[in-house]
């Protein structure tokens, strides 16, 4: 089986002490790529280093996270757009988007930000990777406004109702499903067996959203093996059907890179 983390923050401090052996489980725990999506300007060093460290494994995004958006999001902008003309190892523009849990203040400027780097996306022709929170009708009708421009993505961390499942996959894009999925509470696990398996991909957010039985850790990319197992039980399917299927899905994604 081969499995694929769209999804994981592994260049973060949290892994400073042990990444080389959190990367050990990753490849043990049969994940052959990790995704790696940018917040702002002051996590892009790290980021690089642990792509350098991991050629073809640890692969790197380009973008400006919604909650590093604040009156000088521009600047932040900048940066971005400077990074993805001048280098060639990105294969996304992520994560973008729009949250509402912290704090509201700068929606405006998010949804911005979000607009600017859609435009950065379909210019270098990358999938975008969206991070919604308090904001999922939000993020769906932002990206309604790209129709017919060839936008395309992942609504990453997935967990809203079955009615907005199938807006975002009627848009063509991705769902990424994650340790939501294995949380009583998540509201997720009554949508699974209704959600096309050819519409995910799998995650992990790590060092975020650890899943069941290890809510509340640091979540690390291993970890995925739990969502995978939700996902077919589920499904009513083998674990190996699910990884296969949210694997090809994931290349197809990120252009096979
Ligand atoms: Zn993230």
């Amino acid at each position: 089986m081969q499995l694929a983390d769209s999804h994981a923050h592994i260049y973060l401090e949290q892994f400073d002490e042990d990444q080389e052996d959190v990367i050990a489980r990753a490849q043990e725990a049969a994940i052959h790529k990790i995704y790696m999506p940018n917040i702002d300007h002051t996590s892009i060093d790290r980021m690089l280093e642990t792509a350098a460290k991991y050629p073809g494994y640890c692969i790197p995004m380009m973008g400006l996270h919604p909650c590093s958006v604040d009156k000088k999001f521009e600047k932040e902008l900048y940066i971005v757009e400077e990074w993805l003309s001048k280098s060639d190892q990105f294969v996304a523009v992520g994560e973008i988007g729009t949250d509402l849990y912290w704090d509201k203040t700068f929606f405006d400027q998010q949804k911005e930000a979000f607009r600017i780097q859609c435009d950065l996306a379909i210019k270098h022709d990358f999938p975008i990777v969206i991070h919604c929170r308090e904001s999922l009708d939000e993020n769906i009708e932002l990206v309604e406004e790209f129709g017919g421009k060839g936008l395309r993505g992942v609504f990453h961390c997935f967990s809203g109702t079955i009615e907005q499942a199938k807006k975002i996959i009627d848009l063509g894009f991705y769902l990424g499903i994650g340790g939501v999925a294995t949380f009583k509470n998540g509201g997720l696990v009554e949508l699974l067996p209704e959600i096309p398996l050819e519409s995910i991909v799998l995650e992990t957010d790590s060092p975020y959203l650890a899943p069941t039985p290890l809510r509340g850790k640091r979540n690390e990319p291993s970890f995925i093996t739990h969502v995978a197992e939700k996902i077919a039980h589920a499904k009513d399917q083998d674990i190996e059907k699910i990884g296969e299927i949210a694997t090809r899905n994931t290349a197809t994604l990120f252009k096979g890179h």
